[in-house]
């Protein structure tokens, strides 16, 4: 802790990978005398770098930049760049180190990493925006490369921003290759990566679902957020046959208690995507309740999903979903709940699917749009679904070897935790004291 001080977001992170790790290193002290785990949560390299650039009225503007290389046992640093004035040192190593985890889980060969920088794309118009991007890849492009390290985008990234750091990328390196994932399908892209957070996170929860002999037909879900992880999973779920009856921004959320249908999706895809607007027009648009200030916890529902951010379930938040008759989390967003929150899930005995294995879909995703890179070829959408469908069964198949007790109970946090762990742990066995 005295080593990385103050970087809160980072402590909860290990905290709860340790916890759930314990017992099993215990029986198994050869990881223990490796010191795999003290090696594990120092990164290999962070990086922090000035980003200048000029608004539009002509002033300097001064951002920090960063990327965090956290650990490349099983292949090159993968993880988003996030945009937001929230960034700092701590939560991208939270996020970086989460990643290791999550790309391990995957089965495909990506090491972890995370990036991004405190600037707020609210309100800039898209040339402060390429601006920005252009200054940022300027220094970063020295420390990336499509078999060293391989951003992506998280929040405030999209295929906008993405486009923009490629443009620098190639402009300064001269080379045309994969070195990010996330780029628009007519330059390297691959179908489905939009969708792919959104859709594997419902096709885990439905994994999750199908334990219980259940399916999401007819299920009324809460979900939080209204960026790329939440509107595709509404889509998902609308074809699964269930009813999404909330969405959020930072602002707010909306309540729409006949559920959110397609033309109701398009209104919200056009509203963020294209207008960059709040949700609340939503409300006005549909005549619906908004609730200003509030998270969508309090409704009533069977299933909840948290697309938006870190910390947005609390104790409280928690108590609520359960009391209200929700079973099962499936979180889309990275660590968006409490540790607090965590223990009322498991020790309810709820579905609980945590981030690290729940949205593993984006970055599964990513990794399939290297592979078509490297080959110089693109997969159809059929073929991208069926292989990002079959990676979400292995992963919650993973959780369950590690996670089941004797009463049949799957604590899929302590499933995800050791698979993630365990691949990345021999490889490091493998490769000496590095
Ligand atoms: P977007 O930027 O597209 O959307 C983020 C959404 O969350 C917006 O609705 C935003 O509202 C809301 N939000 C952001 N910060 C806060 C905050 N501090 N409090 C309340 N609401 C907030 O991002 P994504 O959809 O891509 O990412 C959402 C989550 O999913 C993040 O945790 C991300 O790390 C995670 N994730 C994303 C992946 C991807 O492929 N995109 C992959 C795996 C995980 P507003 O517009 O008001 O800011």
């Amino acid at each position: 802790i005295a080593k990385n001080q103050g970087e809160t977001e980072f402590h909860q992170a290990v905290q709860e990978v340790v916890e759930s790790l314990m017992p099993f290193l215990d029986e198994n002290p050869e990881y223990k005398f490796s010191k795999i785990l003290e090696r594990m949560i120092e990164p290999e390299r962070v990086i922090m770098f000035r980003v200048p650039w000029v608004d539009d009225k002509g002033e300097i503007q001064v951002n920090r930049g960063y990327r965090i290389e956290m650990n490349s046992a099983i292949g090159p640093y993968k993880g988003g760049l996030r945009l937001h004035p929230t960034v700092n040192l701590g939560i991208l190593k939270f996020l970086a180190f989460e990643q290791v985890f999550k790309n391990s889980l995957t089965t495909l060969p990506l090491g972890g990493g995370k990036g991004g920088s405190d600037f707020d794309p609210k309100g800039k118009s898209d040339n402060e925006v390429m601006r920005f991007c252009q200054s940022f890849m300027t220094e970063l492009q020295r420390h990336i490369g499509p078999n060293t390290d391989v951003p992506a985008g998280d929040i405030g990234v999209g295929g906008r921003e993405i486009g923009y750091l490629f443009g620098q990328y190639k402009r300064i390196r001269n080379e045309f290759t994969g070195v990010l994932t996330g780029k628009g399908l007519e330059w390297g892209g691959s179908l489905i990566r939009p969708e792919a957070t959104g859709y594997g996170a419902v096709y885990f929860a439905e994994q999750m679902l199908i334990t219980k002999s259940e399916s999401m037909k007819g299920k009324t879900v809460a979900i939080s957020g209204s960026g790329n992880v939440a509107q595709y999973a509404v889509e998902k779920i609308i074809e699964l046959g269930g009813k999404v009856v909330t969405l959020s921004d930072s602002s707010g959320y909306i309540y729409d208690p006949k559920g959110i249908d397609s033309e109701k999706l398009a209104f919200v895809l056009e509203l963020k995507n294209s207008r960059r607007g709040r949700i609340s027009e939503y409300a006005e648009k549909f005549g619906v309740e908004y609730f200003e200030g509030k998270r969508p916890w309090e409704v009533k529902c069977d299933l909840a999903l948290p697309c938006a951010t870190q910390n947005e379930i609390n104790t409280d938040d928690a108590k609520l979903l359960i009391k209200n008759g929700c079973y099962l989390v499936c979180e889309g967003a990275n660590m968006p709940s409490t540790p607090e929150a965590v223990d009322i899930f498991i020790e309810s005995k709820i579905l609980f699917g945590p981030g690290k294995a729940a949205n593993a879909g984006g970055v599964a995703v990513s990794g399939l749009e290297m592979s078509q890179n490297s080959m110089r070829l693109a997969w159809t959408r059929e073929e991208v679904d069926a292989r990002l469908k079959q990676i979400m069964s292995d992963i919650h198949e993973t959780c369950v070897k590690h996670g089941k007790d004797d009463a049949g109970f799957v604590n899929y946090v302590k499933g995800a935790n050791i698979g993630g762990f365990l691949k990345v742990a021999n490889a490091m066995m493998s490769q000496g004291y590095v």
